[in-house]
C-alpha cells in the first residue's frame, strides 16, 4: 500500500475552495465551498436548488469526508489495534491520526480525546463515570435553562441515582443567562456545572471561558456541551479551562456516529470505565480485570473506525477554512436573515437581543401560523428548516412557546439561501393566511424529540 495516512490527510483536508494564499482571509467563497458538498447540487422538480438551513441538526459532508470514508471501506477496512497485518496497521494509524487531528481542533492532547458516537454519549459517559464516582447526596449540579435535553436529562438521571440536586440558571428578558443567579448558585459550592456553549434552539452564545472560570473558582468540575460551537467557531479547551467538553462529528461535517469527548487527563485517569469489554482492558483474569489507560479505557469494543477517520478529515477541513472566518460568515448570513424576516408582518424573532450574543442560528415564529406548516411551505420551495421545540422543552416552557422555526447557517450557505428563506416565509403567509394557532401537542410539532418521547 503506497499511500501513508498523513499524505492522505494532507490531500483530503484542504478545501478546494481555499488556497494557502488566502488562508487568513476573513471572507469565505461560499459558492466555491458549496460546490464541494455533493448533496447541495440537488435540484427539485421546479428547478430550485437546495437551501439547506438545518445544519444545527446535522451538517452536510464535503467530498473530502465522503472520499475518506469510501477510501477506508474500499482500501483498508480492518479492525484496529489488534492486527499485525498491513491493512490493520493502516487502519490503526489512520484512526490514531484522526485522534491527533480532533485534538488539534480543540487544542487538547490526543490522549484526552475519546471517540464516542455523539454529544449525547459523551455527556452520559461523564455522568455515569465521573458523576457516579464523585457525587454524593445533597451535592449540587448546575445546568442552565438553555440546555439541550442531552445536557439536562443525563444530570437528572445522575441526581436520581446519587441523591444529588439540580438547579438551573434562568435567562433574563434579553435572552441571556442571568449571571447574578449563577453567582448565587455558585456560592452554594456546586460539585458540577454543565452548560451549552451555544444554544441550539435560539442561538445564544455563552461566554464559556468566563462561566468556566467562575465555576472553577467555586470548586466545581465543568462540562461544556460544544455541539453547537465546535462546528462554527474556534474552540480551545486550554484557554477555556474546562474539565470536559463534548461535540458531535455529524454537526462538524463528519460522519454520523462519530463524536468526541475531551476530558482533562488527570480526571480521565481516575475515572472508572463507562462500558466494559474488549479493547478497554490492560489485563483480564477470571478474578478481575485491570483497566487500560485513557483513552482506550473508554472505547470498549470495535469503534466506528472509518467514521472517526472521516471526522478527522472534517475537522482538518474546517481548520483549513479558518474558523473565525466560518463564524463571521454564518453570523453575517444570520443577521441578513433576521433583518429580512423582521420586515415581514407577523414575524417574531427569538433569541438574544444583543447581536454580540448571537450565532448563525435564527429562531422565529409567524403570528397565526403553526411552525410545522411554515416549514412545509419552505420545503416545497426546497428550503430545509426545522420546526419544533428542538429538544429544549424546559426552555420553551420558560419562553411560553409551543414551537419555533429554526434556520441555521453554515459555511456552504449563501446570501441567495437567505433570500429564498425570506421569500418562502412571505409565501407561507400568503398561502396559509393568518390563522389562529392553537398550539402543538408533543408528537405533532415535527419535533423529533417529542416523537421519541412518546414512541
Ligand atoms: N447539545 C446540543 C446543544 C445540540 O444541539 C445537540 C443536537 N441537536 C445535542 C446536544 C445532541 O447531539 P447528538 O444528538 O449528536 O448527540
Amino acid at each position: 500500500m503506497s499511500m501513508t495516512t498523513s499524505s492522505l490527510a494532507d490531500r483530503q483536508t484542504r478545501p478546494a475552495a481555499i488556497g494557502t494564499e488566502n488562508r487568513s482571509s476573513t471572507l469565505l467563497d461560499a459558492e466555491a465551498i458549496r460546490a464541494e458538498f455533493p448533496i447541495l447540487a440537488q435540484i427539485n422538480a421546479r428547478g430550485q436548488r437546495l437551501a439547506y438551513l438545518d445544519s444545527a441538526a446535522s451538517a452536510q459532508k464535503p467530498s473530502q469526508v465522503l472520499d475518506a470514508l469510501d477510501d477506508y471501506y474500499r482500501r483498508y477496512n480492518a479492525n484496529i489495534h489488534r492486527g499485525v497485518y498491513g491493512l490493520s496497521e493502516l487502519a490503526t494509524n489512520a484512526y490514531e491520526a484522526a485522534r491527533e487531528q480532533v485534538a488539534a481542533f480543540i487544542n487538547a492532547q490526543a490522549r484526552e480525546c475519546i471517540f464516542v458516537r455523539n454529544t449525547t454519549e459523551a455527556i452520559n459517559l461523564v455522568a455515569q463515570t465521573w458523576g457516579r464516582a464523585n457525587l454524593c447526596p445533597g451535592d449540587l449540579i448546575i445546568n442552565t435553562v438553555l440546555d439541550h435535553h442531552s445536557n439536562l436529562v443525563p444530570w437528572q438521571l445522575l441526581a436520581q441515582q446519587t441523591g444529588a440536586r439540580t438547579a438551573y440558571v434562568p435567562i433574563r428578558a434579553d435572552g441571556q443567562l442571568d449571571l447574578a443567579v449563577y453567582e448565587t448558585l455558585l456560592a452554594q459550592g456546586p460539585k458540577l456545572v454543565a452548560f451549552s456553549h451555544v444554544s441550539n434552539a435560539v442561538g445564544t452564545v455563552n461566554d464559556a471561558a468566563w462561566l468556566t472560570q467562575r465555576a472553577k473558582a467555586a470548586g466545581a468540575t465543568v462540562v461544556i456541551d460544544a455541539a453547537q460551537s465546535a462546528p462554527h467557531r474556534p474552540l480551545d479547551v486550554q484557554s477555556i479551562g474546562c474539565d470536559f467538553l463534548a461535540f458531535s462529528g455529524h454537526k462538524v461535517m463528519g460522519p454520523m456516529g462519530s463524536g468526541v469527548l475531551f476530558g482533562r487527563y488527570e480526571l480521565l485517569a481516575e475515572m472508572p470505565p463507562f462500558m466494559a469489554g474488549g479493547g478497554m482492558v490492560a489485563s483480564v483474569s477470571l478474578d478481575g480485570s485491570v483497566w487500560a489507560d485513557p483513552p482506550a479505557r473508554f472505547e470498549a469494543g470495535t469503534p466506528a473506525v472509518g467514521e472517526a477517520i472521516g471526522l478527522g478529515i472534517a475537522t482538518g477541513y474546517l481548520d483549513n477554512l479558518d474558523r473565525s472566518a466560518v463564524a463571521a460568515h454564518e453570523e453575517h448570513l444570520a443577521e441578513l436573515a433576521r433583518a429580512g424576516l423582521s420586515e415581514i408582518p407577523g414575524v417574531e424573532l427569538h433569541g438574544p437581543l444583543s447581536a454580540s450574543a448571537r450565532s448563525g442560528i435564527v429562531g422565529f415564529t409567524v403570528e397565526g401560523l403553526p411552525p410545522g406548516e411554515v416549514a412545509k411551505v419552505l420545503d416545497a420551495e426546497h428550503v430545509a428548516v426545522r420546526a419544533g421545540r428542538h429538544c429544549c422543552h424546559p426552555l420553551f416552557n420558560v419562553l411560553g412557546l409551543d414551537a419555533i422555526i429554526r434556520a441555521s447557517f453554515y459555511v456552504y450557505n449563501t446570501e441567495d439561501d437567505v433570500t429564498r428563506l425570506i421569500s418562502g416565509v412571505e409565501k407561507a403567509r400568503g398561502l396559509l393566511g393568518p390563522r389562529s394557532f392553537t398550539g402543538t401537542a408533543p408528537g405533532h410539532s415535527g419535533d423529533p424529540c417529542a416523537r421519541r418521547l412518546i414512541a
